[in-house]
C-alpha cells in the first residue's frame, strides 16, 4: 500500500490559563506523530520555562529581523509582547508526513487559515468558568498580580473569537478533554483528502491487485 498521509496543522487556541499548554504536552507524549511548534517570543522566560523548549526568548530587535526576512509563519501581538512561529520548522515537518501543534492566539491562526485552510484544524479550549480560569492563573504561582489581572481582562475578547474555530471543548475535565482531541486527530488524520495515493490504491484494489 503507498497511502502516505498529508501531515496537517493543528491549532490550539484559548485564554491564559484554560489548561491549553498543559493539554498540548499530554498530546505530544501519547501521540508519536505530533511535533511541537516552538514559537519565538519577545516575553520575559518564567522560572519553569527553558529557551529552545517552551519558546526561543529573544529580544525585540531579533523578532523583528525574524518578522521582516519572512522567516515567521505568522506573528502577532499578545498582551504587550511578539509572538511568532518559525516557518522553516513547521514545513520540514510537514513535508516528513508529521502533524504539527501549535498553541497561538486567534491573530495566528487567522493568518494560518489564509495560508493553508485546507492543512489546518482548529480547536478552541474554553474554561468551565472564569473563575477556573482566574484560579488556574493563580495557582501556576508565575505571573504576578498585574499580569493575573491583564490575563483575566483579555480573557473574554479572546473568548469572542470561538465561532471560528472548527472544535470547541470545554475543558472541565483534563482526561476527557484530552480524549476528545485524540478522537478529533485521528478523525482528521482518515479526510479522504489528507490520504495521497488513495485513488491508486482504490483502483488497484477495484482491480483485485
Ligand atoms: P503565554 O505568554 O501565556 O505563553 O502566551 C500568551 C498567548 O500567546 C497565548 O494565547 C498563546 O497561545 C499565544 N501565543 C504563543 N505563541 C504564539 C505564536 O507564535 N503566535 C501567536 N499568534 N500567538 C502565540
Amino acid at each position: 500500500m503507498n497511502i502516505v498521509r498529508r501531515g496537517l496543522m493543528l491549532v490550539l487556541s484559548s485564554p491564559s490559563g484554560a489548561g491549553k499548554t498543559t493539554i498540548a504536552h499530554a498530546l505530544l507524549k501519547q501521540d508519536m506523530n505530533l511535533r511541537n511548534s516552538i514559537s519565538v517570543t519577545t516575553r520575559t522566560k518564567r522560572h519553569s520555562e527553558e529557551h529552545g523548549k517552551d519558546y526561543f526568548f529573544v529580544d525585540a530587535d531579533n523578532f523583528v529581523k525574524m518578522r521582516d526576512s519572512e522567516a515567521l509563519l505568522e506573528h502577532a501581538q499578545v498582551f504587550g509582547n511578539y509572538y511568532g512561529t518559525p516557518k522553516k520548522f513547521v514545513f520540514d515537518q510537514l513535508e516528513k508526513g508529521f502533524d504539527v501543534i501549535f498553541d497561538i492566539d486567534w491573530q495566528g491562526t487567522q493568518q494560518i487559515a489564509h495560508l493553508a485552510r485546507n492543512d489546518l484544524v482548529t480547536i478552541f479550549i474554553l474554561p468551565p468558568t472564569l473563575e477556573t480560569l482566574h484560579e488556574r492563573l493563580k495557582s501556576r504561582g508565575e505571573d504576578n498580580d498585574e499580569t493575573i489581572n491583564k490575563r483575566m481582562s483579555d480573557a473574554s475578547a479572546e473568548i469572542s473569537h470561538w465561532p471560528e474555530y472548527d472544535y470547541v471543548i470545554v475543558n472541565d475535565n483534563f482526561e476527557k478533554s484530552l480524549g476528545k482531541i485524540m478522537a478529533i486527530l485521528v478523525a482528521e488524520r482518515s479526510k479522504r483528502t489528507r490520504q495521497i495515493g488513495l485513488a491508486e490504491f482504490v483502483n488497484e484494489l477495484r482491480q483485485g491487485g
